[in-house]
């Protein structure tokens, strides 16, 4: 995602400090109390802009959402969206994801959506694939055991991988979806990475999968 400099973005990061949560490991096991209420957690890795986050904490009202976006420039402008929107229902960390153990407590969280994830298409990168095992084993540690990791993409070679990387851990393929938009799905809440790719016709893939 192309990122500008935003020479406010560090003030405006000290002035929402209750939306963009500073230090998230001090909240490890205890975000129900950070959202004062008990309703499940969903979070999402690489929340970008915040088109999707701040959708589905609108039509999903009682669930909590935490989106985890590491660019700095991006995460203040998810952080706006969010403000417009008046979502009393997210959270954003502004954080590297590639452990969220350092944040999350066993079974803590209820979902996991990974949107438009970069595709690292080298094999040499493989490890850096957010569906890669090392990943598998930390969703399935900080995830509910009836919780589910939703993955959308264009990137028909991800998909692929994943497929077979989440088959290989063992995990239970409930949907795999070819052509999302080619189905009547008004819950689908499209991420801007979405938007731009279908309006290029490219088919998006979603997998929902269990432990
Ligand atoms: N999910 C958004 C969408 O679908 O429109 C953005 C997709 S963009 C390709 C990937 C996003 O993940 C970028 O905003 C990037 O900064 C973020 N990202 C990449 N690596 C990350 C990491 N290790 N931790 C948190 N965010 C990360």
């Amino acid at each position: 995602m192309r990122q500008r400099n935003k020479p406010w973005a560090d003030d405006f990061l000290k002035e929402h400090r209750k939306l963009i949560i500073p230090n998230p490991s001090e909240y490890k096991g205890r975000w129900k109390d950070v959202f004062e209420n008990d309703r499940p957690i969903h979070i999402e890795v690489g929340t970008g802009k915040g088109q999707f986050i701040v959708g589905m904490a609108k039509q999903y009202p009682d669930v909590n959402f935490i989106g985890i976006e590491i660019a700095k420039s991006i995460v203040v402008t998810a952080a706006q969206k969010v403000l417009a929107a008046e979502n009393d229902n997210i959270l954003l960390l502004n954080e590297d994801a590639s452990d969220l153990r350092e944040y999350f407590a066993d079974n803590e969280i209820d979902g996991i959506y990974l949107n438009f994830s970069d595709p690292w298409p080298k094999n040499r990168h493989e490890k850096r694939r957010l569906t890669y095992k090392k990943f598998l084993e930390q969703y399935q540690k900080i995830l509910n055991p009836s919780g589910k990791v939703i993955f959308k993409t264009d990137n028909r070679g991800l998909f692929e991988y994943s497929l077979v990387s989440l088959t290989d851990f063992g995990m239970n393929l409930e949907e795999v979806n070819l052509d999302l938009h080619a189905i009547e799905d008004t819950t689908n809440i499209m991420t801007e990475y979405e938007e731009r790719f279908s309006a290029k016709g490219q088919p998006i893939y979603r997998l929902k999968a269990s432990f």
